[in-house]
């Protein structure tokens, strides 16, 4: 067994998945194979410590790195022993803690998840009522920094001097009130009580063995703290991450969690990986360039283990719509000269901010390449998802009035708008309610102060006939689950919806039903009780010290944990997908969202000041990590990119961390083009003729404006080299790059 799970790795990295140390950190570079270290030592703590895969949690931030981690830890343990394992973000090892021990600190057993648009959408309605003029957005991330400073909205209060403060507070305090009244929790309370559940019965977790963290360096203080509670029985710790990377400041994350980990446990042992498996020299030289400019940084070692390989390309390009149209035109010729060996699947673009992305995608329909987006359109955020999903939760969760709000006239049924705000804010100021004042309006309890007219009063009743039926087929399946399936099928017909979707969006219908079937796709997969059963894991849990644990049989269990998966999903925003797609899908994604993959080509388009660095960020340091974290999942080839106007058609300037003055580059001539090797070891071709004795400055402006810069090198066609590419995944392999001279003077 050892041989299997050391095979390849190197003796650091050997050292690293067999170490004895009970705490332990890994700390090293992009692509130094900290993941794969991690995922083998989970394997070897199973195989020889004999720890029961039960007792072992592995935590990652994005859903997409957690699945791929399954994926790899499989590759070990196979599939049934990988199921066992607590794996998954904080977010979902704290929702599994919640709906399992979550009565005994007085949650109901159906809270619901408030995802972030639903957050925004209750602080903007209360900011509304109250005649504010504090931005929504900004008022919902504030609400987060003070939930992770552990602050509640009362201490706020309390020493709220300023009109300003006074007046977040009142939000605070208010959204705070609206998620309790709903039976909702947000993405930070899921952290926050899961800790309080941890310290108060901390029989929950006596079971745990081990705790195993990627990429630590994001981890904030809510973070830190569940990890010393999940590893409150002293037993073995293993993080690994790259302060390098660390890119989640501005949502609270601390990098000096690190050293606090050394202060806490002062027999932390810590190794270091230097040598990088993922890119080709080149890309590492210049990615190295890039970070090497913050200045407070100590110097670190990192060895590339491939040969040079291709440059990396920087090119200007007219506007942000001929950047995207250059950027589809590369992938085909890529494509094209290695005869379909590389897949869309291998490419990727990676955005400093998601809103990049539709000069992107247009071009990309357009050329008919497929592409799938992570950190982009939120697949549950499509109406029509959203919508059912909405319908759904309103089954499962009836006190959630923000979704009854939104649901009640969809499809229309003559309910007004006014009068479905004014009825729930009759209810809110009766403490009730929308939906328990709904239905006793419409069964003739009770008689709203709200004017009803006799139409609203009959589209009343015909919402309220969809969710108690819907409701009571729930109930009554107590001893026979039904499929989820079913339920959304009975949602569905009731509301008619395939001619709602027909009627409204005519010739967009397909495409909307189509994101419905994925739904009822994914209902199917969660119908299925061993699935639900590991999502508990029942089997694994073993009766604990007098704490009761909830057991999912029921169709109730089933929505529920079927909601807060979706719920969930949503947080890390990104499309629910098969397998068999990801093959034939260009990726688009954040560069936030990308962190930990990897790519055989990545382009980074938009490389200017104000979009990366961003002009809304504080913190340029982190701005520049955030560029290194992008060029570094690139293995083979990378292309940053940089339109001369924007979207708004305002000039660019290259960004500043492209461009550093009083740094010497030099040119290359290549019969009718010349080479610019600026100072990142990043290669710009000049097709007009280039005076060769032309100073850097000049050079540099050149670069600044010339729009028809253009690559491939003479005699750099990547043909053979990527056509050599190992599809074999996991494998590690790059094409033996070597007809290229490395990038003289830069390595
Ligand atoms: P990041 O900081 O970006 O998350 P990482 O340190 O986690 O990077 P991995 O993703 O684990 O790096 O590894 C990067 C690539 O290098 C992967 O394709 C992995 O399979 C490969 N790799 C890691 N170690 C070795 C090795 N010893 N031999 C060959 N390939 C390796
Ligand atoms: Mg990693």
């Amino acid at each position: 067994m050892d041989g299997d799970l050391l095979h390849g790795l190197n003796g650091a990295q050997c050292d690293a998945v067999t170490s004895q140390a009970a705490v332990l950190q890994v700390l090293a570079p992009p692509g130094s194979g900290k993941t794969k270290t991690l995922t083998a030592r989970v394997a070897y703590l199973i195989a020889h410590q004999q720890l029961k895969p039960w007792n072992i949690i592995v935590c990652t931030f994005t859903v997409k790195a957690a699945s791929e981690m399954k994926e790899r830890i499989t590759g070990f343990v196979g599939a049934e022993v990988a199921k066992q394992l607590k794996l998954g973000t904080f977010h979902s090892i704290s929702l599994r803690y919640l709906k399992q021990y979550g009565q005994h600190i007085g949650l109901d057993k159906d809270f619901g998840i408030a995802d972030s648009s639903d957050s925004k959408a209750i602080v903007k309605r209360i900011i509304k009522q109250h005649d504010l003029t504090i931005d929504a957005g900004q008022a919902r991330n504030r609400i987060s920094t003070q939930k992770a400073k552990g602050i509640d909205s009362e201490q706020f209060l309390s020493s709220a001097k300023k009109i300003e403060q006074q007046e977040f507070a009142t939000v605070y305090r208010e959204y705070e009130a609206t998620l309790k009244a709903s039976n909702l929790l947000d993405y930070d309370d899921l952290l926050l009580r899961c800790g309080f559940l941890l310290r108060k019965h901390p029989q929950c977790v006596s079971n745990v063995e081990a705790l195993l963290i990627d990429e630590f360096q994001d981890t904030n203080n809510i973070q830190y703290d569940l990890m010393a509670l999940f590893a409150q029985r002293q037993n073995v710790i293993t993080i690994v991450g790259d302060p390098d990377q660390s890119i989640y400041g501005f949502r609270c994350a601390e990098i000096k969690n690190l050293s606090r980990m050394k202060q806490q446990w002062p027999d932390t042992f810590t190794i270091n990986l230097e040598e990088n498996y993922r890119s080709s020299g080149a890309i590492l030289n210049a990615a190295q360039r890039i970070i090497e400019q913050d200045e407070s940084r100590p110097p670190k070692s990192l060895q590339a283990t491939h040969s040079p390989g291709m440059r990396p390309i920087l090119r200007k390009l007219p506007s942000a719509t001929g950047e995207a149209r250059w950027l589809v035109s590369e992938v085909q010729r890529i494509q094209a000269m290695t005869g379909g060996l590389l897949q869309p699947g291998d490419f990727a673009v990676l955005l400093r901010s998601a809103a990049l992305s539709r000069t992107i995608e247009s071009a990309l329909n357009k050329a008919e390449v497929p592409y799938r987006m992570i950190g982009g359109t939120r697949f549950y955020d499509r109406a029509e998802v959203k919508l059912i999903i909405d319908y759904l939760r309103v089954i499962n969760n009836p006190a959630n009035s923000e979704a009854v709000e939104r649901i009640v006239n969809v499809p229309a049924r003559r309910v007004g708008e006014g009068t479905v705000k004014s009825l729930h804010e009759e209810a809110r100021s009766e403490g009730v309610s929308l939906w328990s004042l709904v239905l006793d309006t419409v069964q003739g309890r009770c008689k709203p102060k709200t004017k009803v007219t006799d139409a609203t009063h009959k589209g009343l009743a015909v919402f309220v006939n969809v969710i108690l039926t819907c409701q009571r087929k729930v109930l009554d399946s107590k001893t026979e689950p039904i499929a989820l399936v079913d339920l959304m099928n009975t949602v569905l017909k009731k509301l008619c919806f395939e001619a709602y979707l027909k009627k409204k969006y005519a010739e967009e219908y397909e495409a909307r039903w189509a994101n419905i079937e994925e739904l009822i796709a994914q209902a199917t997969e969660a119908s299925d009780p061993e699935r639900l059963r590991a999502m508990l894991q029942e089997d694994a849990l073993p009766a604990i010290d007098g704490l009761e644990q909830r057991t999912a049989s029921s169709t109730e269990d089933m929505l529920s944990m079927f909601l807060a998966s979706t719920a969930l999903a949503a947080s890390s925003e990104e499309k629910p997908e098969e397998e068999g797609r990801k093959v034939q899908q260009l990726t688009i994604s954040t560069i936030h969202a990308a962190k930990g993959l990897e790519w055989p080509v990545v382009f980074i388009p938009a490389c200017y000041d104000g979009s990366l660095p961003h002009s809304r960020a504080d913190d340029n340091d982190e701005e520049r990590r955030l560029l290194y974290v992008g060029m570094t999942r690139a293995q083979a080839l990378l292309y940053l990119s940089c339109p001369i106007k924007n979207t708004q058609r305002e000039e660019t300037t290259l960004s500043t961390f492209l461009i550093q003055p009083g740094v010497t580059g030099f040119f290359e001539e290549h019969g009718p083009s010349i080479t610019l090797h600026g100072v990142t070891g990043l290669a710009t071709t000049l097709r007009r003729d280039c005076p060769q004795k032309a100073t850097i400055d000049e050079a540099k402006r050149k670069i600044e404006r010339d729009e028809d810069s253009y690559w491939p090198l003479n005699g750099e066609e990547p043909v053979e080299e990527v056509a050599k590419w190992d599809h074999g995944k996991g494998s590690g392999m790059l094409p033996a790059f070597g007809t290229t001279r490395p990038a003289a003077g830069f390595t």
